[in-house]
């Protein structure tokens, strides 16, 4: 990471393209603009000090880092659940397709075809799969039909809900109630989903199918996701973009394929960088010497 301060997101857009798909032949158009956000909790704590990020129509982008760096906050300012937690967001703009969004509420969000799927899946323990599905539904009014045909839809990409469709959430997996928290927001019929940590407590193998469905359903059905992880080495093998957090602060981005090359990110997030030929982390001495070069940061 350099130890210059970052360009602007239009400077870096006029020559990175930003966060438009690698394989699109023209950058698309920006959905989601966040632009110098400030984030309070309890009136006190600051927890984002001036984040800004794009994510283009039809994208992945991957917001990273570690515990405690503001990824979840960050989606909730964008989906406006700050206010549940106390948290306000103070300075900065937050604009979807140029239309700002600070002032609305979580539903006219969803109205707009945005929706979280919050860390820690959240499924009524109590219902079935099917009627936690249908939850997702509820802002609908394009009739019964409809929504049946995104049933079958949803249970097209998740194949397993369907077998599970009649078992009571709390009695599935973990896997399944993660497809059943990103089905249920399928149900809503987005254009964008905030994903908080889907691989979060998830084996390997099934933190790997939740990520090819994510795929699926961008590629396919043409849905933007914008997606929190600590799994960087997950995130980055399926988002075309990425933002890495750090304490509040965006520290870096750029195209995944570029991250994933990217000697400090391989180093300090994937474990695998600096010659490191059994893969372990660095020593606390580079750690001291990377702080060094972006102490301009603090
Ligand atoms: P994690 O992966 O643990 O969720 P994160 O990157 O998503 O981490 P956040 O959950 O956004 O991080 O938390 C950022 C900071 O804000 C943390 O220091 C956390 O303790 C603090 N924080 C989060 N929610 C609240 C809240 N409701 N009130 C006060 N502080 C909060």
């Amino acid at each position: 990471m350099n130890a210059t301060p970052q360009p602007s997101l239009a400077e870096r857009e006029a020559t990175s393209g930003d966060a438009a798909p690698a394989s699109g032949p023209r950058p698309r158009p920006v959905l989601l603009d966040v632009n110098g956000i400030e984030v309070i909790y309890n009136h006190v704590i600051l927890v984002l000090k001036g984040v800004s990020l794009r994510v283009h129509e039809g994208a992945v982008v991957a917001l990273l880092g570690a515990n405690g760096a503001g990824k979840t906050t960050t989606l909730r300012a964008v989906s406006n659940l700050l206010e549940g937690q106390r948290g306000l967001v103070t300075k900065g703009t937050i604009a979807l397709r140029g239309e700002r969004i600070e002032r609305l509420s979580t539903s006219d969000m969803v109205e707009r075809g945005v929706v979280q799927v919050m860390e820690g899946r959240h499924c009524f323990a109590h219902l079935t799969i099917e009627e936690n599905l249908l939850t997702g539904a509820y802002s609908r009014r394009d009739g019964k039909a409809a929504v049946a045909a995104t049933l079958d839809k949803v249970y097209g990409y998740f194949p397993r809900l369907k077998e599970r469709s009649a078992s009571q959430a709390a009695y599935t997996s973990g896997g399944e109630q993660q497809m059943c928290a990103i089905g249920r927001a399928l149900m809503a019929n987005p254009k964008m989903v905030l994903l908080d940590e889907p691989s979060m407590g998830l084996a390997p193998q099934v933190v790997e199918e939740v990520f090819e469905i994510v795929r699926d359903l961008n590629q396919k059905e043409g849905v933007t996701f914008l997606l929190a992880e600590q799994n960087t080495a997950m995130a980055l093998r399926y988002a075309d973009y990425g933002y890495i957090l750090e304490s509040g602060r965006i520290v870096l981005d750029g195209p995944a394929a570029a991250l994933r090359e990217n000697e400090d990110v391989r180093e300090f997030y994937l474990g695998t960088g600096g010659g490191s030929a059994d893969g372990e982390r660095k020593s606390y001495r580079a750690v001291k010497s990377y702080k060094r070069r972006k102490r301009w940061l603090a």
